[in-house]
C-alpha cells in the first residue's frame, strides 16, 4: 500500500464520470517540497496503451519512499495514471476517442486533462519526467527540452539504455521530428500555445528541464521497459542532484 508510507501522501485530484461510473485520478506526493530541494514531477499513462509507464512510476514511489537521501533533495509529485479509461481499455485515447496528450492548453480540454492542469497550476518544476512508450519504434529514442545546455542528460541516457542491450531508433526523424541517435531535442520556440503535449504545456508554464522517454514497446519486453524508464529517471536525477550540490 503507497499511501501507508510516511512520506508518502496520495492526493485524489479529482474525479468525473461516465455512465454513471466515477473514475478518479490521483497525484501522489512523496517527501515534503522544501527551499533545497528540487520540484520533480514525473507523469505517466496519459496514453492508456502504454502500461510500463504507469507501472514504472508507482514502482519508483513504492522503492524510493524511504530514500531519505534522495528525498533530503528532491520533492516529488507523481502522476501515476493520467487517462484511467485509456488504461482500461488499453487505448491510446480516452473513453471518447480523445488523444489527452494533444489536449493541454485547449480552451475546454476534457476532463481528466482539466483536472490534470488544475493540480499543476501553481507549482514549477526543476524537472519533468514523461513516461511513454511507442509501440512502432524499433528502438528507444526520448525528447529532450532545456534551455540549459549544460543539463542536457539525453545522450547518457541513450548510451546506458544501449549498453543494456536496449537498441535505440537510429532513423533521422521520428515522428514528423529531426532526430539523431535517438535524440529529438526539441526548439522551443515552434511549440504552439493551444493543444500541446503534457511535456510542453508544463515548460511553458515555467520552463525547466522535460525528459519524455520512449521505450520500444513491441521490441523489449514489458519488464525490460519499466527497467528502462526506471534507469534513465535514475541518471536524471543523478545529473540533476550533481547540478544542486
Ligand atoms: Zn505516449
Amino acid at each position: 500500500m503507497i499511501s501507508a508510507l510516511p512520506s508518502v501522501a496520495l492526493d485524489k485530484i479529482g474525479q468525473f464520470s461516465i455512465d454513471r461510473r466515477d473514475y478518479s485520478m490521483f497525484l501522489i506526493r512523496v517527501g515534503e517540497p522544501g527551499p533545497q530541494k528540487a520540484n520533480v514531477m514525473i507523469a505517466a499513462g496519459i496514453h492508456g496503451d502504454e502500461p510500463a509507464g504507469v507501472e514504472a512510476a508507482l514502482r519508483f514511489v513504492e522503492t524510493n519512499a524511504s530514500n531519505k537521501s534522495l528525498l533530503s533533495r528532491f520533492h516529488f509529485m507523481v502522476f501515476p495514471c493520467n487517462n484511467p479509461t485509456g488504461w482500461e481499455k488499453g487505448t491510446r485515447e480516452n473513453w471518447q476517442g480523445i488523444d489527452l496528450n494533444r489536449e493541454f492548453g485547449s480552451r475546454r480540454p476534457a476532463p481528466e486533462v482539466d483536472i490534470i492542469q488544475r493540480a499543476l497550476s501553481g507549482n514549477c518544476f526543476e524537472l519533468v519526467f514523461e513516461m511513454h512508450e511507442d509501440v512502432d519504434s524499433p528502438g528507444l529514442y526520448l525528447y529532450e527540452i532545456t534551455e540549459e545546455s549544460s543539463h542536457h542528460v539525453a545522450e547518457t541516457i541513450l548510451h546506458i539504455a544501449n549498453s543494456m542491450g536496449c537498441p535505440i531508433n537510429r532513423s533521422r526523424y521520428i515522428e514528423g521530428m529531426t532526430a539523431s541517435e535517438g535524440l529529438i531535442r526539441r526548439r522551443t520556440l515552434r511549440f504552439r500555445k493551444t493543444h500541446v503535449p503534457q511535456a510542453i504545456y508544463t515548460y511553458r508554464t515555467c520552463g525547466g528541464h522535460v525528459i519524455t522517454l520512449e521505450p520500444p514497446a513491441s521490441v523489449l519486453s514489458f519488464e525490460d521497459r519499466v527497467k528502462i524508464q526506471l534507469t534513465a529517471l535514475r541518471i536524471t536525477l543523478d545529473a540533476t542532484r550533481m547540478r544542486e550540490v
